[in-house]
């Protein structure tokens, strides 16, 4: 089925055919096409303007301006260029250390975290047979770790308990000690995460992160989030050093812009997408799938 944006081009294309040949000036109107698709879509302005940029580049370095059908080719390089953009063949979780190998989740509040940490012991214990721990050191939401045993439960995997009055540090440092006594494969760190960015917090993960050397630290991002998720994305970018992000929620009507500003922002492989509420609601991120997404 031809995209919304491919119709775009295709009409454009025809106007200008028969007033003109296809010239630089006329790719650039197209280029317009595309930057408006991937704004409607909510990738965020900058990261718009660098990949338009790099798009125009090949554009012009393939010869879409000699191109019979100039649309169509434009159109190809654009998805060509989100998806190579998007995925970059990373999406395994790299669990290849002395175990327990440790996930860390990190994120603001709402965003999955805690649903994705038993999405993804699931996936584990299913998948590779792993023996996952989970503990959460979200000491300032009672729920929220009441959740994770909660969700744990469902996954089948095993949860420490951890409660408000302690500190996070000594929470995770419990429970790798604890996973480590009892032969876990995995453990999964669940976090807290206010609803903006906030020093406190990012210096509280920054330490646990030191603590733990965990050998996967996830960044979930809502994929709602729209605009704002690249300020989100460099926030933990430079607390941490983020090896993946899982985007969440892509159930929902977004158009998922989120992906490439992120995957931009932080230069981390995007390796799952969550697609429900329910627990197996996860899977492998699909770059190619995404960017047809994305262009609508
Ligand atoms: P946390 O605060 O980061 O731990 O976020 P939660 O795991 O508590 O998730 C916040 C809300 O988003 C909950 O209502 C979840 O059920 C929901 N949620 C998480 N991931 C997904 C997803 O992939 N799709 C949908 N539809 N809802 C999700």
């Amino acid at each position: 089925m031809a995209s919304a944006l491919s119709d775009k081009l295709s009409r454009l294309v025809k106007e200008m055919r028969g007033q003109a040949r296809i010239t630089e000036s006329n790719v650039q109107d197209m280029l317009r096409e595309v930057r408006m698709a991937l704004l409607e879509a909510d990738v965020a302005l900058p990261v718009v303007r660098d990949f338009i940029a790099r798009v125009k580049e090949k554009a012009l370095g393939q010869d879409v301006v000699g191109s019979l059908k100039p649309g169509q080719a434009l159109v190809g390089i654009v998805n060509k260029e989100l998806a190579a953009t998007m995925g970059d063949g990373q999406a395994e979780l790299n669990l290849n250390v002395q175990p327990p190998a440790v996930i860390l989740m990190a994120g603001l509040q709402g965003a999955g975290k805690t649903t994705t940490s038993a999405k993804i012991a699931k996936l584990l214990k299913e998948r590779l047979k792993k023996k996952v721990l989970t503990v959460s050191g979200d000491v300032y939401r009672p729920a929220a770790i009441e959740q994770l045993k909660t969700v744990s439960a469902q996954a089948g995997a095993e949860w420490f308990p951890s409660t408000p009055d302690q500190k996070p540090l000594d929470i995770a440092r419990a429970a790798l000690d604890y996973a480590k006594k009892h032969y876990f494969d995995v453990l999964i760190v669940d976090t807290a995460g206010r609803l903006a960015i906030d020093e406190v917090l990012m210096e509280e993960i920054k330490t646990l992160h030191a603590a733990i050397n965990p050998a996967e630290t996830l960044f979930v991002v809502d994929a709602m989030q729209g605009q704002d998720a690249i300020n989100t994305a460099k926030a933990f970018k430079e607390a941490l050093p983020l090896t993946g992000i899982v985007l969440t929620k892509l159930d929902g009507d977004s158009r998922g812009g989120a992906a490439l500003s992120v995957k931009q922002i932080t230069g981390a492989p995007i390796k799952f997408a969550g697609v429900s509420e329910k627990i197996d609601g996860i899977e492998i991120f699909d770059a190619e799938r995404h960017a047809g997404r994305i262009l609508g």
